[in-house]
Formats: C-alpha cells, sequence, structure tokens
C-alpha cells in the first residue's frame, strides 16, 4: 500500500472529459486522461484491501462485482503510486490482454465493488488502467510476442470481436496456427462497428490487430464461413474451430407502422455511420443521416445511448430516447447494497450531449410505442406512446398502461435499439450446433465445447448480449479449453 492515508487525504477525480459543446463537433474521442501526477494521487487511494473485491469477478444478484478477468487491481495501482510505471505494465499485462479497449469502454465493475465505494467514491481504477497502457505504448514497452515454438496444429477462429481477438491471441502464443475469419471489412466486431469512434477511436483497434499480425494471427477479412466460405472447407482444414460471431439479432418491434420508411435497428445505423466515417470522412454520404431530423430512439441502454450521441453529431433537429422500464434510483437502494452492481441512474455522454444542445435530458422512462403512422408517401412522422406502470405479482413483473397518458411525438428517424435475441442461424444450422433455451450457443461455461466435436463457441454467441470484458473473459477461456482439447487429440 503506497499511501495509507491516501484515500483520507485525496478525493476521486475522473476522466477529463471533454465538454459537451466541444465533442459534438467531431467524432474525437471525448474521454481525457489527468497527468501523470494526478494519476498517482488517484492510485495513492487504494487501501490495498485485504480482501480486494475490485479484482473478485464474482456475479451476485445476477450481474458481475468485480472485474471479470481478475485484473490485479491493488498490485498495479500501488506500483502507479510508486512511479513504477514499467512494472505496472508488467503486472496489469498478467491478466489484461487488451487494456487499451476495456480502460475505454469498460463500465468497471471493479469500480462498483470497491470497498471505498462503501462510504465514499471509488477508486478511479479503469482511468488508471489506461493510463499505463497508453504510457506503455508511447515507451515502446508494449511489443508483439510470437512463440517460439508451433505445434503444428491449426485453429479457425470465427468472429473477430473480442471474443475472437482475445482467443486468437492465448491460441496463439500458445504456439497454434490461428487464422481468424470475419465477414465485415474491418476487424473488431462491436468494437470496430458498434461502438462509436467518439468512444474508441479505431485506430485503437488497428494498433492491437497489427502487433496480433506481428505475432503471426492471420487475419482474413470480407469472409462470411457459411456464405462465401463454406463451412466444410473450414472443419476439414483446421484441428479446431472456435465461433465467437456474437449476438447479432436485434429484438423487433411489431407494432403497427413497423414497415415505414426511416425505421431501422440502431446497428444499421451506427454500423453504416462508422464505416463511411473511416472510409471517407462521410463523404460517400454512405450513412443513414439524422441532420435535421426529429429522430426517436427506442432503447434505454448503451446502445441507444450511442445512437443519441451519433444522432447530434449529425445535426438532428430533436432527440428523445424512450426505456420501458421504470428510472433507475440515483443512490443504491436497499435490496441492491455494496459490492453488487449499482443499478443507478447513470448519465452517460449522450444524455449530457442531448441536455446541452436541447436543455434536456433525452430519457423518458416507463414509455411503451403503441404505434408508428407515416405520410402519403410511407416515411414515418409521428410515433404514439402510452405510460405503464410495473408491479409485481407472483414473483414476476407485469406491466399496465396507465389510462389518459398517450402522447404523439414528432418523428422523422427512428432507431430500435432494444437489445439482442442471439446469434444468427444460418451458420449454427448448417454445422448442426445445439442451441440453449435462450436460442443462445449451447456450450457450458468453462469447457465452451459444443455438441460437434472439435468446435467451441465464445463471447456474446453463447452467453448472449454481454460486455467487452466477458467476451474477454471466454476467449481466453475458451483457447485453454480447446487448447486441451488439440493436446489430447
Ligand atoms: C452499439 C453497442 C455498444 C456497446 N457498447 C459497449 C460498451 O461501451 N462497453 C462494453 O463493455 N460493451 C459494449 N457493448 C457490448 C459488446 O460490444 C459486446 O458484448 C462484445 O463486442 C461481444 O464480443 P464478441 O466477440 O462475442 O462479439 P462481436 O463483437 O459481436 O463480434 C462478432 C463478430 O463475428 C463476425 N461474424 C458473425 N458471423 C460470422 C461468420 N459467419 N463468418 C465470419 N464472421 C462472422 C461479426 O461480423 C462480428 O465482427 C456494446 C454493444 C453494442 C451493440
Ligand atoms: S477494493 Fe478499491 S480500495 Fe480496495 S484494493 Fe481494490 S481498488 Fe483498492
Amino acid at each position: 500500500m503506497g499511501k495509507p492515508t491516501g484515500f483520507l487525504e485525496y478525493e476521486r477525480s475522473g476522466f477529463l472529459d471533454r465538454e459537451p459543446g466541444d465533442r459534438i463537433k467531431d467524432w474525437k474521442e471525448f474521454h481525457g486522461l489527468l497527468s501523470d501526477d494526478d494519476i498517482k494521487i488517484q492510485a495513492a487511494r487504494c487501501m490495498n484491501c485485504g480482501i480486494p473485491f475490485c479484482q473478485t469477478g464474482k456475479i451476485y444478484a445476477g450481474a458481475a462485482s468485480g472485474c471479470p478477468i481478475n485484473n490485479l487491481i491493488p498490485d498495479f495501482n500501488d506500483l502507479v503510486y510508486m512511479g513504477a510505471w514499467k512494472t505496472a505494465y508488467d503486472v496489469l499485462s498478467k491478466e489484461s490482454i487488451f487494456p487499451e479497449f476495456t480502460g475505454r469502454v469498460c463500465p468497471a465493475p471493479c469500480e462498483g465493488s470497491c470497498t471505498l465505494g462503501l462510504d465514499r467514491e471509488a477508486v478511479t481504477i479503469k482511468q488508471i488502467e489506461l493510463a499505463i497502457i497508453e504510457k506503455a505504448f508511447a515507451e515502446g514497452w508494449v511489443r508483439a510476442t510470437p512463440p517460439k515454438e508451433r505445434t503444428g496444429k491449426k485453429v479457425a477462429v470465427v468472429g473477430s470481436g473480442p471474443a475472437g481477438l482475445a482467443c486468437a491471441t492465448e491460441l496463439n502464443r500458445a504456439g497454434y496456427s490461428v487464422t481468424v475469419y470475419e465477414r465485415n471489412d474491418r476487424v473488431g466486431g462491436l468494437l470496430m462497428y458498434g461502438i462509436p469512434a467518439m468512444k474508441l477511436d479505431k485506430s485503437i483497434i488497428e494498433r492491437r490487430v497489427k502487433l496480433l499480425e506481428k505475432e503471426g494471427i492471420k487475419f482474413v477479412i470480407n469472409t462470411e464461413i457459411g456464405k462465401n466460405h463454406p463451412v466444410e472447407k473450414i472443419l476439414k482444414n483446421f484441428d479446431a474451430v472456435v465461433l465467437c460471431c456474437g449476438s447479432t439479432r436485434p429484438r423487433e418491434l411489431t407494432q403497427d407502422g413497423r414497415e415505414l420508411q426511416g425505421i431501422h435497428f440502431a446497428m444499421e445505423f451506427l454500423h453504416a455511420n462508422t464505416k463511411s466515417l473511416l472510409d471517407s470522412n462521410h463523404k460517400d454520404k454512405k450513412f443513414i443521416s439524422a441532420k435535421d431530423k426529429n429522430v426517436i430512439v427506442i432503447g434505454g441502454g448503451d446502445t441507444g445511448t450511442d445512437c443519441v450521441a451519433t444522432s447530434i453529431r449529425h445535426g438532428c433537429k430533436g432527440i428523445k430516447q424512450f426505456e420501458i422500464l421504470p428510472c433507475p434510483p440515483l443512490e443504491r437502494a436497499s435490496t441492491n447494497p455494496w459490492p453488487e452492481w449499482p443499478k443507478l441512474l447513470i448519465t452517460d455522454y449522450g444524455q449530457e450531449e442531448s441536455a446541452h444542445v436541447f436543455g434536456s435530458d433525452p430519457r423518458h422512462f416507463v414509455t411503451m410505442t403503441r404505434e408508428f403512422t407515416g405520410d402519403k408517401n410511407g416515411n414515418v412522422k409521428e410515433l404514439k406512446t402510452v405510460q405503464i406502470e410495473w408491479t409485481k405479482k407472483d414473483g414476476r413483473f407485469e406491466y399496465a398502461e396507465v389510462p389518459g397518458t398517450e402522447k404523439s411525438w414528432p418523428a422523422d428517424l427512428v432507431l430500435l435499439a432494444m437489445g439482442f435475441i442471439g446469434p444468427e442461424d444460418k451458420l449454427l444450422e448448417e454445422m448442426g450446433i445445439e442451441r440453449d433455451e435462450r436460442s443462445n450457443v449451447k456450450a457450458e461455461y468453462g469447457k465452451f465445447a459444443t455438441n460437434v466435436k472439435g468446435v467451441f463457441a465464445a463471447g456474446d454467441m453463447r452467453r448472449g448480449q454481454s460486455l467487452v470484458v466477458w467476451a474477454i473473459n471466454e476467449g481466453r477461456a475458451a483457447a485453454k479449453a480447446c487448447g486441451e482439447f488439440l493436446i489430447q487429440s
């Protein structure tokens, strides 16, 4: 423990975010880091707890409490406080293989369970992680580490999201020859085409992918297994296959008027926006523009927030975000004690930006869409909603409409961001892979083996829609399971 009284002396300072009025003018990252000296002060707040809940990664009440990849948090906090940045990097990289991703986009369950959070603000762990890895890149400490020997066995990883990248990294380092197949034109999965550039600059992904190529991983893009590359070919040419194809089927809304033009799934909007930005700085105009439109985002989660922030950068006329669930509390409820993941109302970057431009938080809770109406050309023009009320009956939550709360909202662009319901059917049907009751790939956590011999599954495709940090956890663990299979086969 660097400074025993640090937690008493210093207050928490979070990321130095750019001001909303400044950041909405471009697509550059909005999180900024404190200076090295200030980061050291933040690291001094860590109490080096006897039981560091921050790094446990246990599931309490259905959510992760502590870091799912078991980062050695008190150790690197201590080293940063002492100014031993290189050793802090060595310690960080023992458990965290892509800290430059998690340091930017992770919701930080570690901070939710930090002991300091019991009666003060948690240690700014995520920022310390990002500061270490960015210093490591700047100092040239992050180097490709190809394996010294090759086993002669080959593995195909299908999908290049965080699960696929983590799995490929570990298998390659263990000496297997790994080829990653990706149907998109760029590597990274939702890191590349889901999370917008202002949260995660795409050069950060390319920087890591270049290192992985140097380590010997082969990336094959524009190649969809089961479409323009036959399944039989990978089964024949590789000793094992790991499927990391994500949970890509969006939840649908079947209300009247759904067929109108101008109603899109969030991922159509976000993917095209980033692709056009990277291809031509939006000059090719191959994206769905929100400019001068009344935009309604249905879904109050992270994906919805990314749609809000993207629409604001396009120059939308107005923005609303509807959520069917009630507004979470500002402080922990007694039913949600530490160290559980705190279920609180978070005002994220998109909501801050809406408040700056339009003077209010765009979110409306307990709001249900009833119908879309359109103009004579078949374009959406209006969205009708009603307020709902939730009650618990026989242990299950039920909702009922509140009479007299019907409302109409002008809408020129509607973005559906209500989550994902599982992986796509085609590849799994062709491979004869069994699904579980939630339609995800059936493969036990820890074993990751599917019902087809030599075929494994990891990430959102196996656990359902989740987080980058869980995809990394699963990719690494599936690599271990696949390696054990290859040793025995
Ligand atoms: C808009 C959005 C924002 C998000 N923001 C955050 C965030 O801020 N923080 C966070 O922690 N999590 C966030 N998430 C969740 C996180 O991105 C996912 O949990 C994570 O990316 C899942 O990783 P994965 O590798 O399992 O799948 P994915 O990242 O979905 O990658 C799967 C890849 O497989 C490819 N693929 C699919 N089928 C085939 C095939 N047949 N052949 C070849 N390739 C194929 C796909 O093209 C894709 O590139 C967000 C999700 C979305 C949608
Ligand atoms: S729980 Fe918080 S204070 Fe305790 S070791 Fe982890 S980061 Fe430090």
